[in-house]
């Protein structure tokens, strides 16, 4: 593995204005880089992971959509419910490693990966199996790994096969701390439901439940 790569803080010094000139993407009209179909987004996706300015470029996307607004469309090989995503984990102080993320996502790294994902196991759980691949990295990471993989790696998790709740009782149950946090730094419910990986319906499901909780136990 390699070294460490982080997310931008959003004092980030801006990259070189010639890491276009690099970009794998030149000559993709604008249109199909910025659309929301799935499709398209997939295409752009496989362009990204053989770009070599990939993680400037999304460097560079998150400093501007920190400081702006969020495009539509694939950008640094994230869609814009992953790239809100990861605006979340940083304002919650986490950190990514890009490169080793980037290194776990490569096809290298795929017949390791893959059987992981498929146990359905939680990026953390993840994390732990990797050790026995010689590898150190954090939950967040592999998360991150998962996604630019093109798997979904929720923070929301079930116990076990036999766990029948809905998506939106998950996240009542196991969820509130980090949705209150976000909540309190200011971000909005579509974002933190694009961080939990869930729809903003199952997230206003699970705060109208906590807020009758709430009431239960301040009448109590
Ligand atoms: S990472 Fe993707 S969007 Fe960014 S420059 Fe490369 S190909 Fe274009």
């Amino acid at each position: 593995m390699t070294t460490a790569t982080r997310l931008p803080t959003r004092n980030a010094t801006r990259p070189a204005a010639n890491w276009r000139t690099s970009a794998a993407c030149q000559g993709v009209d604008l249109d199909t880089l910025f659309s929301d179909a799935n499709r398209t987004q997939e295409r752009i996706q496989g362009i990204c992971r053989g770009c070599p300015v990939r993680l400037t470029c999304l460097r560079d996307a998150l400093n501007y959509e920190a400081d702006s607004y969020m495009r539509w469309g694939v950008v640094g090989g994230l869609t814009t419910v992953q790239r809100r995503a990861l605006m979340c984990e940083d304002l919650l102080g986490n950190r990514p490693d890009l490169r080793q993320a980037r290194e776990l996502a490569s096809p290298a790294w795929a017949s390791r990966m893959r059987p992981l994902q498929y146990r359905g196991l939680t990026p953390a759980q993840m994390a732990v199996e990797l050790r026995g691949h010689r590898v150190l990295a954090s939950p967040v990471t592999v998360r991150l790994a998962v996604w630019w993989a093109g798997g979904k790696g929720g923070i929301v998790d079930r116990r076990g096969p036999g766990d029948t709740r809905q998506l939106w009782e998950l996240v009542r149950d196991g969820s509130r701390e980090v949705v209150d946090r976000l909540r309190q730094l200011g971000v909005g419910t579509r974002d933190v439901a694009a961080y939990l990986l869930v729809s903003e319906d199952a997230l206003r499901r699970a705060i109208t439940a906590w807020r009758a909780q709430d009431a239960v136990e301040v009448a109590a």
